[in-house]
Order: C-alpha cells, then sequence, then structure tokens
C-alpha cells in the first residue's frame, strides 16, 4: 500500500461521509455532493468535491462541436477517471463549466460502513 500522506485523504470515520476512490491505487476521488447526478456509466460531481485528480491540456470535444474538456486521472496512478466540462456551448445541469464526469467503472465507493464497487461486474478479471 502506498503512502498516501502528501495527498488529501477524506476522513472515513466521519459520521454519514460517502466518497469515492480510484479502483487501481484507492486514492480518495470525490466527496459525494448534494448536487451530484447519475447519468449513464458515469457520475457528475462538482469539482470542489474532487481531489487527488491530474487535469489535462483541455481539448475541444469533437462530437459536440464547441464545448471543450480536460481529461483527469489519478494522482497516483494516472488511471483515467473521467473529465471535467472546460467550456461549454449550451450549458445544462449537466454539462456546464467546472462541472466533472467520472467513469463509476473506474472508481470504488465508501458507503460510511463498507467499500463497494460502483461499476457492477464492470472489473476486468485479468
Ligand atoms: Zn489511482
Amino acid at each position: 500500500m502506498a503512502e498516501c500522506s502528501d495527498f488529501v485523504n477524506f476522513d472515513h470515520t466521519r459520521q454519514g461521509i460517502k466518497f469515492y476512490m480510484c479502483c487501481e491505487c484507492k486514492m480518495h476521488i470525490a466527496l459525494v455532493g448534494d448536487n451530484d447526478m447519475a447519468h449513464g456509466d458515469t457520475w457528475s460531481i462538482n469539482l470542489e468535491t474532487a481531489v487527488n485528480l491530474v487535469k489535462s491540456i483541455p481539448e475541444h470535444y469533437v462530437a459536440s462541436g464547441r464545448t471543450k474538456m480536460a481529461y483527469m486521472s489519478c494522482i497516483y496512478c494516472r488511471t483515467p477517471l473521467g473529465w471535467q466540462y472546460v467550456e461549454v456551448e449550451s450549458p445544462t445541469n449537466l454539462i456546464k463549466e467546472g462541472r466533472v464526469i467520472l467513469y463509476l467503472d473506474k472508481l470504488m465507493y465508501w458507503s460510511g460502513e463498507q467499500m463497494e464497487w460502483c461499476g457492477e461486474n464492470k472489473r476486468r478479471n485479468h
């Protein structure tokens, strides 16, 4: 197990706390917040609740024209965990600037009592 003292860690003993971790190295990634939204296989959160992520240089997202996004990876193991909207042409609740989208099948979930896989049965077996 890696030393995580240089990184942000949520206090898992706190009453009612729920958060996500990197599936590969268990780095704490995001607190579960009031404005989170599930969207298919992804989870949409506010950036303020996310920690320990490194951001790529923002790129244009070809499929939707003027939307620009930056990929987000785990700061420790560099596993790609999602992306952030940097510029959005027509914002919605789900798609707006600053919003971070995480891949549920790349995350572990601390439910307040135990660790769970987010992406059911999606874990690679090898
Ligand atoms: Zn990681």
